[in-house]
């Protein structure tokens, strides 16, 4: 993709198995492979072969091109048949993602051997999800130094130099971004958790819809929060929650200063066209617009102006 001007832009794609892999034909890179389907199909975890296997697969058939693997994202709305889980009052605010994985070693331990293991077939990222603080990142960190060191006693290869990049869906890693960056390969914002999050309001429950607000004001100065440190720090950062694939939010992404975006499928062609429509220079004033508003209605009332002009 790319602005008017010819400013570049990566275009990703989001996929949830090995079956979705083929639209990469039109895009540069998989910023987001959620590995849940692997745990979901039987009431069994899925052991180190079959989720390598499903791995490898993915990797050789993005032709060379970066796959960003993250790793188990259950609890909150999903759960596994394989691993009972406490009952939680608020599972969104509990007992989810990377805290599980770390609670639950072994099945951490699994999942990252298998995912060092396909590195060798290609351009492998690992990502963590709901990473929430600096110790968050270091212990996840300190598990996939441990898997290197289970498959070095077993004498099997995986890229060394493989990049370790966070998800930013909790509002206190969004604040501590530069010290993120500073500590890790790359970023992709989670704009799905990020918000429910930022605003109190469950992404789930119809009856808080309007305060799930993805085009606040709120948002938009944290996206460019975010932005600034992973550009200050020189590392790449992408967003691959839906607002990436939202054609009205695209310009003003990339006027904050974001050149990676990650969707499914079928927002392709939707972005492209609208990211064509606006130079570096209208997308920046466009995005500075935004940034100063005081609602989402007038965010949103600024960016319908846009279309009908
Ligand atoms: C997100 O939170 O924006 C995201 C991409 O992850 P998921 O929708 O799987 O929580
Ligand atoms: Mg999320």
């Amino acid at each position: 993709g790319s602005l008017r001007d010819g400013t570049h832009i990566d275009i990703g794609l989001n996929i949830g198995s090995c079956a979705e892999v083929e639209p990469i034909r039109y895009c540069d890179f998989i910023g987001l492979f959620r590995t849940e389907f692997l745990y979901m199909q039987t009431d069994r975890l899925p052991d180190e072969e079959a989720q390598f296997s499903a791995y490898r697969d993915v990797l050789q058939q993005a032709d060379g091109k970066p796959v960003t693997i993250r790793t188990l994202d259950v609890g909150g709305d999903k759960t596994l048949p394989g691993l009972s889980l406490p009952k939680e009052e608020n599972p969104f605010l509990g007992c989810r993602a990377l805290r599980l994985c770390l609670r639950n070693r072994d099945l951490f331990l699994t999942q990252l051997r298998a995912i060092l293991r396909a590195s060798v077939y290609g351009k492998l990222w690992v990502m963590f999800p709901m990473v929430g603080s600096l110790d968050d990142l270091r212990a996840a960190k300190e598990a996939l130094t441990e898997a290197m060191r289970m498959l070095d006693q077993r004498g099997i290869s995986y890229d060394k130099a493989v990049k370790t990049g966070v998800m930013i869906e909790i509002p206190s890693v969004a604040l501590m971004a530069a010290d993120v960056a500073a500590e890790c390969d790359f970023a992709s914002v989670g704009t799905n958790d990020l918000c429910q999050y930022l605003h109190a309001a469950d992404r789930m429950n119809p009856d808080v819809k309007s305060y799930y607000q993805s085009f606040s004001p709120a948002m938009f100065r944290a996206l460019r929060m975010i932005f600034d440190a992973f550009i200050a720090a020189g590392k790449p950062v992408s967003v691959c929650g839906e607002l990436a694939g939202n054609p009205d939010a695209a310009p003003v992404l990339a006027g904050l200063g974001l050149r990676k975006f990650s969707m499914n499928a079928g927002s392709v062609a939707g972005v492209k066209r609208a990211l064509r429509r606006f130079s570096l220079t209208e997308a920046q004033a466009l995005a500075g617009q935004v940034c100063n508003l005081g609602t989402e209605h007038a965010v949103k009332e600024l960016l319908a102006g846009l279309q009908s002009s």
